[in-house]
């Protein structure tokens, strides 16, 4: 069974903390090992690495491919080639937009789903307005599910790229992801996966999803803030052209400049080596816990959340469902989720309210925005009754004084 106070023990910032944290969608919290990772690296270790013989550089340089060895394993990947370390998932789908967008014309689509945080979506409404292409959406069934026989219908001959979410920020709805990349490949289409929200909770494998790229940022995963990871099939890589130029990304021979392979092809100017050291102490971390046994545990915080509330009249909880990741959008009638929010920031809990960087999913299905819980192994059954106690009492006074 999931040991949820060693996990949580592991947290400093959590247990020595004077707020409840449910904002885990967010920014997850970090466990000590990934912060003493980050001090001992610029404590004592730091060097340049991929520049110049000296040992430090030397030890820098290893570090670094380690830390991409442990992330392709932590993914499935094939290759350290495949791994592109970016500044987080919105750079890592801005780089890919960019690369696509030389190749989009004026006969071809990309196709997204309503499900997309704005990360995977204004880039390629950029990339599609600039060539003259069509954003192709998927829209939801009235669940706030995909409806997948759009999907079948949207990605046709003309599609360049499906890129979905792996799971939805807004609700913590999951896709079939595998599904929406057999039918991408069968069109002749790539296909991209934004596991931003889904790597805290299960650790993805490329493989089961056949994506050609999956993207994600470490420190939703209890990694640092400022890396990201760009996962690149092997067998495209070379269709990426560079996506920034300067240091470390290519030879010259008699005046000519010739890119490197990848992944130093794609990681032009000085790496952010302690969060990729840090990034690695994470994962492996994770590894010590069974990634099923944490999800029921979230799983089941959350599905006491729900059945409280909704036992009371006036919540409703936005595309919802058992079989979603612990992350839950709620409105009230009567009363604006953002008043809610407040009312609990001045009792110590850290939840979120609005749009979520979500206009797609939110515009649909809760046009006011919403208030979200989102909930990590360290939170616990206790740190749950209070939060369900609050909301309550805060909708029940906001109505009350309204009166
Ligand atoms: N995709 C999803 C589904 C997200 O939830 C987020 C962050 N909220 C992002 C992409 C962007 O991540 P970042 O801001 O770390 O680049």
């Amino acid at each position: 069974m999931f040991d949820s106070m060693s996990f949580r023990a592991a947290f400093s910032s959590v247990i020595n903390s004077d707020f409840v944290y449910f904002d885990n969608a967010a920014t997850a919290q970090k466990p000590d090992c990934m912060v003493k990772a980050l001090s001992d690296y610029y404590g004592s270790a730091l060097g340049s690495a991929g520049r110049g013989q000296n040992p430090l550089s030397e030890k820098a340089s290893a570090a670094y491919a380690a830390a991409r060895r442990s992330v392709m394993r932590f993914i499935g990947a094939a290759k350290p080639s495949e791994i592109i370390f970016t500044t987080g998932a919105t750079d890592s789908l801005n780089m890919l937009a960019a690369s696509y967008r030389r190749r989009l014309t004026k006969k071809s689509n990309i196709v997204i789903s309503a499900l997309e945080h704005n990360a995977n979506y204004l880039p390629w409404k950029n990339a599609c307005e600039e060539a003259g292409a069509e954003l192709r959406i998927i829209e939801l069934l009235a669940d706030g599910s995909l409806d997948m026989d759009a999907a079948r219908r949207l990605i046709d001959e003309n599609t360049l790229l499906l890129s979905v979410t792996a799971a939805s920020n807004l609700t913590g709805r999951l896709t079939d992801v595998r599904a929406l990349c057999d039918m991408a490949h069968e069109a002749g289409a790539a296909a991209a996966v934004d596991a931003s929200q889904y790597v805290p909770h299960i650790a993805p494998d490329v493989n089961v999803f056949d994506c050609d790229y999956l993207v994600f940022s470490a420190h939703k995963v209890y990694g640092p803030e400022g890396l990201g990871v760009l996962y690149c099939r092997e067998s495209l890589l070379d269709t990426l052209a560079p996506f920034r130029y300067g240091g470390g990304m290519a030879e010259e021979h008699g005046g000519n400049i010739i890119p490197l392979p990848s992944p130093e092809r794609f990681e032009a100017g000085t790496h952010h080596v302690a969060g990729a050291v840090a990034f690695a102490a994470t994962l492996d971390f994770l590894s010590g816990f069974d990634a099923g046994e944490k999800l029921a545990y979230t799983r089941s915080l959350s599905d006491y959340v729900y059945s409280s509330l909704s036992a009371g009249r006036g919540i409703n909880f936005i595309g919802h469902s058992r079989e979603n990741l612990p992350v839950l959008s709620l409105t009230f009638e009567g009363v604006s989720p953002s008043d809610i929010d407040l009312m609990l920031s001045m009792r110590g809990f850290c939840l979120r309210s609005g749009k979520h960087c979500a206009f797609l999913p939110v515009s649909r299905l809760a046009a006011g925005g919403t208030l979200r819980i989102s909930i990590a192994p360290y939170n616990t059954p206790d740190e749950a009754e209070k939060l369900v106690f609050a909301i309550a009492e805060a909708k029940e006074y906001l109505l009350r004084k309204k009166i």
